[in-house]
């Protein structure tokens, strides 16, 4: 039985030890790298967009249904010889499969893989009650042999160098075994499986569609055993949660269309095996197989109809969340997640394992988008698991200090504001030279020293506004400032530079001054009502009637502002309206200059620096805005050097490189790694978190990179 830290302080002890693991670190590094590139490749020619929607859509529209969809599938079924199960837990999932053995006689079992099976510990169950269980997917044979559960939903044992498989595979055949004779491990695997599965006298399997309309059971399988388990023993069990019932055959080849893609990079798997009903088999009662089919419930059928968490039935299990999501890259499946690991693990832990196993994991998420950008069905998995986060706060009913703190801060602007004021005075005792921190405050301990912190701005840009601001005749557009904390507070010189530009260009600029923290922070911590008050108070210092376009120069700020300030301002009235309409003006810099502004190469200055670029995950998978960035750095002039992994996070994620900063500098050192490498002379992002991180890391490694923001390295560009 797999057990995951309740506590926070002994999860990242956990955390720790895995970042040690250089294999692991190097296996998922090179895998991740590959993955994007297979995907690519294997989307190539298809309108994957246009997929996922419509997965999505068929998905969204079977949920409400899966009770009348599972009625319809077992009518069909019995009818075709089959027996249906339903189980409420996972405790009668494993009895009645136990069950149905012990009424066949059964001893020896074969199994393929079924990540249902993990879900309810079957296997556990099973050997208790003296069944001999065999996993036939070598990944899961493997893992097995090894007493583990699986560190991948597809790949299973990823996790394992060819050494400790060889060492493995030793201690089974009493042979030494050769860790690069990789063909001759595979050959012990096929001898030992297929004495397994002529011996026995059951095989289970899962199933990834039940299909409601003729009661057929499809599998996607790569090594073929699937079907050796489903058709060589006399009894046949399938087991499967009841978000695999989909109504129609149609709609499991949409699904099938997607899954091998976006899994590994396959444009189509080896094996697809469809089954209906009990078919003939020489060896089963009356010449034909004994087949049951057991759905599971667990809480599917509860959170079918939970107006947030219903999304998440939509999984296909294709695993791609965990295949681009930066810190399973760093510690692997068995250190984040549960049984089900990667994004969707963060959220399905909490509903399948219980609040004890999702406690602490849950929190460890950066918000990069990065998962929600492959999933396969459109599931808003950043925002689910803050939702899971939030939830378990609420549950608990004790919030920890520094979310009461925030609370109690953030939902009074001039009260933030006046702490951030005397803060920036109370800092000289750690200022080194202008901006930095000569040492970190006393809270902070030596996990986070692998970046230097900035110190805040002496005088914030709001006390300076209407001294450096200048007003224009007739300007051709009105632009309202959204800063963000740090431009305001930290790097007022971004804002800076952007008055000087837009003067140039004729733009009123304007900064309200009743804005505040957005309020992306609070709904981090799981503070959804800080979130939706402060969303509020923006949202009506924002004058929209005065204003053609709202521009920020932070990316996270303006993503949360255009995604999530609708969300959080449903149902409030004389808001809604005024959302939509800030939804639309909501614009990056990049954005503005190329497509509102449409700058030429004939107003900037030639021979720029060589300039590398990292892409602000709230901007790239946010706000979509990918071209316009590299578009403006050319067009001005500098010399793009584009760098490996450009899109990957930088490991800021606001208050994560606080709470985990052992992943965070792991996260930012391979981001400057792969920065160093281009030659660069400076790095440019649109973000002032990621100046913050990025500038940060550069100043421990007394490197002679320079970091600007994007508007920064423009304005130095333009031609006077
Ligand atoms: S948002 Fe990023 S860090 Fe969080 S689960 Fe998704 S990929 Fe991982
Ligand atoms: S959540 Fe999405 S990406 Fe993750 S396993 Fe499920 S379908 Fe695949």
């Amino acid at each position: 039985m797999i057990s995951t830290p309740p506590d926070l302080k002994s999860y990242k002890t956990q955390l720790r030890r895995a970042l040690q693991n250089e294999f692991l670190a190097t296996t998922l590094r090179t895998f991740a790298s590959a993955y994007r590139l297979s995907r690519a490749n294997a989307f190539e020619g298809l309108d994957a967009t246009h997929l996922v929607e419509e997965i999505a859509r068929g998905k969204d529209a079977a949920i409400p249904y899966l009770q009348e969809l599972f009625e319809q599938f077992r009518s069909r079924a019995e009818a075709a010889g089959v027996k249906v199960h339903v189980a409420r837990t996972p405790r009668e999932a494993n009895e009645i499969i136990a069950s149905i053995a012990r009424s066949n006689d059964v001893r020896k079992i074969v199994k393929s893989k079924s990540m249902t099976a993990e879900e309810t510990f079957l296997n556990d169950h099973l050997e208790k009650e003296g069944f001999q269980v065999t996993e036939t997917d070598l990944g899961e044979w493997i893992i097995q042999l090894r007493g583990e559960g699986p560190s991948h939903m597809v790949m299973p044992a990823i996790h394992l160098s060819r050494k400790e498989v060889a060492e493995l595979f030793t201690g089974v055949t009493g042979e030494v075994q050769d860790p690069d004779d990789i063909a001759g491990m595979v050959q012990v695997a096929r001898k030992e499986l297929r004495q397994a599965y002529v011996e026995a006298h059951m095989g289970i399997s899962g199933a990834n569609f039940a299909v409601a309309e003729t009661g057929t059971l499809g599998l996607i399988t790569n090594e073929g055993n699937a079907r050796l388990v489903t058709t060589l023993p006399p009894v046949h069990v399938a087991m499967l949660g009841f978000e695999k019932l989909v109504p129609d055959l149609r709609s499991a080849l949409r699904i099938l269309q997607m899954l091998p893609r976006n899994a590994t990079g396959q444009a189509i798997s080896t094996y697809v095996t469809w089954i209906t009903g009990a078919n003939q088999c020489a060896t089963g009662p009356d010449g034909r197989k004994a087949m049951h089919v057991v759905f599971l419930d667990n809480g599917r059928l509860t959170l079918a109809r939970d107006p947030v968490f219903a999304e998440a039935l939509r999984c296909i299990r294709c695993g791609a969340c965990a295949n681009v999501c930066p810190i399973y890259k760093l510690v692997g499946g068995h250190n984040y997640g549960h049984v089900y690991m990667g994004a969707i693990g963060l959220i399905l832990t909490y509903f399948y394992h219980g609040r004890e196993n999702a406690r602490a994991m849950v929190k460890n998420c950066l918000n990069c988008q990065a998962c929600k950008s492959v999933c396969a069905s459109g599931i808003d998995l950043p925002r689910l698991i803050r939702e899971v986060h939030r939830k378990i706060l609420k549950e608990e009913g004790t919030k920890p200090v520094k979310n009461v703190i925030l609370n109690l801060v953030l939902r009074n602007r001039r009260l933030f504001h006046f702490l951030l004021r005397r803060a920036s005075l109370a800092q000289s005792p750690v200022a080194s030279g202008e901006r930095v921190m000569r040492h970190l405050p006393f809270f902070f301990d030596r996990e986070h020293e692998f970046r230097s912190l900035p110190l805040l701005a002496g005088t914030p840009l709001r006390d300076r506004w209407n001294q450096v601001n200048p007003s224009l005749e007739n300007p051709r557009l009105r632009v309202a400032l959204f800063g963000g904390c740090l431009v305001d507070f930290v790097y007022p010189e971004q804002a800076l530079a952007l008055v000087k530009l837009f003067a140039a260009h004729d733009v009123q600029l304007e900064y309200p001054m009743e804005q505040t923290c957005c309020g992306l922070p609070a709904e981090m911590m799981g503070e959804k009502e800080t979130a939706r008050q402060v969303a509020l108070q923006n949202l009506h210092s924002l004058d929209m009637s005065r204003f053609d376009h709202i521009l920020t120069l932070c990316a996270s700020c303006g993503s949360h502002l255009k995604e999530s300030y609708p969300r959080l301002l449903e149902g409030e009235g004389d808001a809604e309206p005024m959302v939509r309409g800030m939804v639309e003006k909501v614009t990056d810099f990049s954005s503005f200059m190329i497509n509102v502004l449409q700058v030429s190469p004939r107003q900037f200055q030639e021979g720029g620096a060589k300039t590398a670029y990292h892409s602000p995950c709230h901007l790239c998978r946010g706000l979509n805005v990918t071209g316009e960035p590299r578009e403006l750095l050319t067009l001005a002039g500098l010399e793009y050097t584009p760098s490996r992994d450009e899109d990957v996070c930088c490991g800021f994620g606001g208050s994560f490189s606080v709470d985990f900063p052992m992943l965070s500098a792991e996260i930012l050192r391979e981001k400057l790694d792969h920065t160093e490498d281009t030659g660069a002379d400076v790095l440019v992002t649109d973000c002032p978190g990621c100046v913050l991180q990025l500038r940060g890391g550069l100043d421990k490694r007394n490197s002679s990179i320079r970091v600007k923001h994007m508007v920064e390295i423009i304005a130095e560009q333009k031609k006077w």
